[in-house]
């Protein structure tokens, strides 16, 4: 079959393929286009992987684990750089992504709960990261709908959250206006072929002058190997959507519950999401048992969960590395890359994500 080329080629801004339309692939998307690149995204579902059922939150301080400081400083930088694109958002279709800093409140559910939030601040104060403690009987607005036997916490005020959902509908429109296109279609092989990058997909051929695989747990299409192997494997979460209390001007809060992590973004109108689980298996479905915890953490920490109406279920596949890091490496395959292994924290990072592809391409 003949292949068609991605279109606009010209030697100052080369064609780029985005395989896969997932907050990564979106971002990058949009960046490469802001520089004048014709881009050209494969997905059969965009945004309907791990982005999906992302809650949304971007809190490098609340998410801080032992061994992962590169990951906290890494997305130190995220809301502002979520403020960075924004503008670009901005110029190009005149609105924006809200994004909300309000903080983040972790709070334990029992004395062993409570020793893990004080593992959690030691190894927090060790990275620098600014926090305070609070209690409710000082600042009970903080307190506001949580369980009466939760009496004190730690406030992150850095952390913040955007709704996914709003900032891929808002990615979608700006890429249409600077002419990207989405091909809904899976990529089933990518290779290399006459100083070209070529995609396979049900449509045909396309090729392109470089590509980029921003398919999140998914891994490679057939055809490109990477020379040393970052290896991705999935990691499924579950998150709950319930109306509920509004909090939406408070933290965001994070408990431990009987040592299992549990948290509820609030938005505007009492929209919440509860999340989230974390299973090693790559089956996209939910498991009662799974759900189940997570509703009995909820209704520990946030009793009014009880009436609350139970809007929708989603899950997802996070993209895991063996050391936890997110990469962005060129393949094996020349004018090929691969961004991946963004975890827990693929919106938060996405704008940075994109940059490693503008400099990327800018210095082939
Ligand atoms: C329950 C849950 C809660 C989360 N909460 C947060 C949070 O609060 N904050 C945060 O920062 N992160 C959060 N994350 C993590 C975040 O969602 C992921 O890190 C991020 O979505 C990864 O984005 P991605 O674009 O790499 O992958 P995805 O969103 O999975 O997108 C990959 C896309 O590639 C497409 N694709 C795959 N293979 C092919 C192919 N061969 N051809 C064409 N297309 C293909 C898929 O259809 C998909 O649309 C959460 C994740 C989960 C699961």
């Amino acid at each position: 079959m003949t292949a068609s080329y991605a279109r606009d080629v010209t030697n100052d801004h080369p064609s780029i393929v985005v395989v896969g339309g997932g907050i990564i692939g979106l971002t990058t998307a949009f960046r490469l286009a802001r520089r004048g690149h014709a881009v050209t995204i494969f997905d059969p579902a965009p945004a309907r992987g791990a982005t999906y059922a992302a809650a949304g939150m971007i809190a490098p301080t609340a998410e801080i684990a032992p061994g992962e400081e590169s990951n906290y400083r890494f997305q130190r930088g995220a809301i502002d750089a979520w403020r960075d694109m924004n503008r670009e958002i901005n110029e190009t279709i005149g609105r924006t992504v809200s994004i909300a800093q309000t903080g983040t409140l972790i709070v334990g559910w029992d004395a062993s709960d409570r020793r893990l939030i004080e593992q959690f601040q030691s190894v927090a104060t060790e990275f620098g990261a600014p926090m305070r403690a609070v209690t409710r009987a000082q600042e009970p607005d903080l307190f506001d709908g949580l369980s009466a036997r939760i009496g004190e916490g730690l406030l992150m005020h850095e952390d913040g959250w955007l709704d996914p959902d709003e900032a891929v509908a808002r990615l979608l429109e700006a890429n249409e206006r600077l002419g990207v296109v989405v091909v809904r279609e899976r990529v089933v092989s990518a290779t290399v072929s006459d100083g070209a990058v070529v995609v396979e997909a049900d449509s045909g051929a396309t090729r392109a002058d470089y590509g980029i695989i921003a398919t999140g747990a998914d891994g490679l299409p057939g055809g490109l190997t990477v020379p040393k192997a970052p290896t991705v494997r999935p990691v499924r979460g579950v998150t709950v959507r319930v109306q509920s209390l509004d909090r939406s001007e408070l933290p965001t809060v994070r408990a431990y519950v009987r040592g299992r992590a549990f948290y509820m973004v609030s938005r505007p109108g009492g929209y919440c999401v509860l999340g989230a689980t974390a299973e090693e298996k790559p089956q996209p479905l939910v498991e009662v048992g799974e759900l189940q915890r997570l509703l009995r953490d909820g209704l520990d920490i946030v009793p009014e969960l009880e009436s609350a109406p139970l809007l929708e279920i989603r899950n997802g596949l996070r993209p895991a590395t063996t050391d936890l890091r997110p990469f962005f490496v060129p393949l094996a395959e020349p004018r090929w890359w691969w961004s991946s292994g963004h975890y827990r924290h693929g919106v938060t990072v996405a704008p940075l994500a994109a940059l490693d592809a503008l400099a990327a391409i800018g210095a082939s």
